[in-house]
């Protein structure tokens, strides 16, 4: 998810290209790199690390001389941050440059034929086959060079692209990935985001996917994918700027978990082919899947309980024992681990000191490691055998919602892989579940649409101290996350218990009032849970229930239900835990809690 800028018109772009992308280093900030047209030629210069280190290098954009030019702050996806996988990315021989936000999924086939054509890579980018191709169409014509590149690319894409043949003029074009055009007084510009721009302009075009933008000294064209210019009606903006910069989202939190489903998606579509598993980067063979004796899984905080969560599901998919393991704990408890297992590890930052030294520990003893990663490039993908990454994005807010949430799609994608390769799923088996984990964005949109009644419903509970959070099976594992969530942000006490446990001692503190949140989701264990939540309302619990839709018997004994839409057991988790995180935001909120950044915590935890 990086952060893309644009600028045509009467002064020099560099400081204009660096006060914007000041304002995008939200989005990404592994590297930062501009490109601008001056004397016919385009003078780029781009560097790993924040954005600050680009400042200091071009002394604040006074050495760069041009007035049209394109700017970009990476989140890397494809080769990780190093200043030449740094946007923006150039065709050979330099006519070219393109900034780049998104995934371009068929970049492995068009860079071997662009390669079979004589065209050299120097990047491990997917963004270099998009300046390559563009160059590889040009006769002439950059619109339609472009729209022959856009047919070509399948995936996610924001680009902003300048040419050395046209001096005046700048191109963009988007499909999936954000990009709007900002229109000035004698000067336009492009951007990921209105924060990037608003402080030269408040008008603003919003574009569709495969809408070409042609900017040609000051006048823009938009034009579809048939060339046909398209009209638009400005949008003013009216918000402040503080607003903008998280979308227009009082918090990054409730931001974050807005994105949940094309997070998921970005997470899952490309790794489902034709109906098949594809996951390029796993290198393990089915030779060793069939002779793994056990899987590890180790995280910490809310990566553990994602473990919890693939410790059900692999044991079940797959028949291979699993456990999961604290990263603070596995690596001093002379673990049991040696070169018949898999150890995955599980870390959003791929920086947690923990879970780094775990999987060192699991190294030395012999076993192949498997991480589950949001960074690129980060040190555990960097020490892992194997490396699955989410692509979340950037997750800005210290409480984790879209990392958790991918996380917990990676380690389906890996039970299913396993369970195919050591022959514990059929063909059918998995036709199945593949399309039902396909489901899965649709239906957490869904659930998205109701925050009103739980915004509502926190805004009377906020004041509870002490919450339980109960479930069995899979509703247990996210029972674990619901609890950390509430806790860690409203700092409002609360614990999860499998609910089968409760009578075991913690139901003594069970008293009028105490509010009791209990998920009902998994059909086999309905019946137990119901029980469950009889036991805890005869001791004067206020119940709110989460359960499938259809299942209105609930009503009989919560106080407040919230509906999920029907999914496979199995898959329960990925829908469960949303009402959880926006239920956990409001209680937050209406404490007047420091939301993203609760008290005594840090989002990368890089020390022991
Ligand atoms: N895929 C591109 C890269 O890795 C762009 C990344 C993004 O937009 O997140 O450089």
């Amino acid at each position: 998810m990086c952060g893309i800028v644009g600028y045509i018109g009467k002064e020099q772009a560099a400081p204009i290209l660096l006060s914007g992308l000041e304002k995008l280093e939200y989005r990404g900030y592994d590297s930062a790199g501009i490109a601008v047209l001056g004397d016919n030629k385009i003078n780029m210069v781009k560097t790993k690390g924040r954005l600050k280190v680009l400042f200091e290098k071009i002394h604040g954009g006074t050495d760069i001389k041009g007035s049209i030019g394109i700017g970009h702050t990476r989140w890397a996806t494809h080769g990780a941050p190093s200043d030449i996988n740094s946007h923006p990315h150039m065709s050979n021989g330099g006519k070219i440059a393109v900034v780049h936000n998104g995934i371009i999924e068929n970049y492995l086939k068009l860079k071997a034929s662009l390669e079979e054509k004589g065209y050299k890579f120097v990047s491990d980018t997917d963004t270099e086959v998009i300046s390559h191709l563009i160059d590889y169409y040009y006769n002439g014509n950059m619109i339609d060079a472009i729209i022959k590149t856009i047919h070509r690319i399948e995936g996610s894409y924001a680009l902003g692209i300048i040419s050395s043949e046209h001096p005046g003029e700048l191109f963009a074009v988007r499909k999936a990935s954000p990009l709007i055009v900002g229109v000035g007084n004698g000067e336009n510009f492009i951007a990921s985001d209105i924060p990037a721009i608003i402080s030269r302009t408040r008008d603003v075009y919003f574009l569709e996917d495969n809408e070409i933008v042609w900017f040609k000294g000051d006048t823009i064209k938009i034009l579809d994918a048939d060339k046909n210019e398209v009209k638009k009606d400005i949008f003013h903006v009216d918000w402040d700027v503080s607003a903008a910069e998280k979308g227009g989202y009082e918090h990054f939190m409730i931001k974050e978990i807005m994105e949940q489903p094309k997070a998921i998606e970005d997470t899952v579509c490309p790794r489902i082919k034709n109906g098949e598993i594809v996951l390029d980067d796993i290198k393990i063979t089915k030779e060793h899947i069939e002779k793994l004796k056990r899987i590890y899984i180790i995280g910490c905080g809310s990566a553990y309980h994602v473990g919890v969560v693939g410790k059900y599901v692999i044991e079940k998919l797959t028949r291979i024992p699993v456990e999961v393991d604290l990263a603070s704990e596995f690596r001093y408890r002379d673990p049991l681990v040696g070169k018949d297992d898999l150890v995955i590890v599980i870390s959003q930052s791929g920086e947690t000191a923990d879970t780094l030294a775990a999987l060192r520990e699991a190294k030395k003893r012999g076993a192949r490691v498997l991480s589950v990663v949001n960074v690129v490039g980060s040190s555990i993908a960097r020490d892992s055998d194997d490396v699955l990454y989410t692509w979340a994005g950037p997750e800005i807010s210290v409480a984790t919602t879209k990392a958790y949430s991918t996380q917990m799609q990676a380690l389906y994608l890996i039970a299913i892989h396993l369970g195919i390769n050591n022959g514990h799923i059929t063909e059918e088996q998995k036709n199945d579940l593949l399309a039902e984990m396909q489901t899965i964005p649709s239906k957490v949109s869904k659930i998205l649409t109701n925050v009103s009644s739980l915004q509502s419903y926190a805004s009377k509970k906020y004041s509870s101290k002490d919450v339980f959070f109960l479930g069995r099976g899979l509703d247990y594992c996210v029972a674990l996350e619901g609890s950390l969530k509430l806790k860690e942000i409203s700092y409002i006490h609360s614990e999860a218990y499998a609910a089968g446990e409760l009578k075991h001692g913690t139901i003594s503190l069970i008293e009028d009032g105490t509010l009791v949140i209990a998920l009902a989701t998994q059909k086999d264990l309905f019946e137990k849970i119901l029980s469950n939540i009889k036991e805890v309302k005869a001791r004067g619990a206020t119940v709110f229930a989460i359960a499938l839709e259809g299942n209105t018997e609930i009503e009989k004994e919560a106080d407040f239900v919230v509906y999920l839409p029907k999914i496979e057991s199995i898959f329960t988790p990925a829908l469960t835990v949303i009402p959880l995180q926006i239920f956990s935001y409001y209680m937050a909120v209406n404490k007047g809690c420091d939301v993203d950044k609760p008290r005594n915590l840090a989002k990368s935890v890089t020390v022991e």
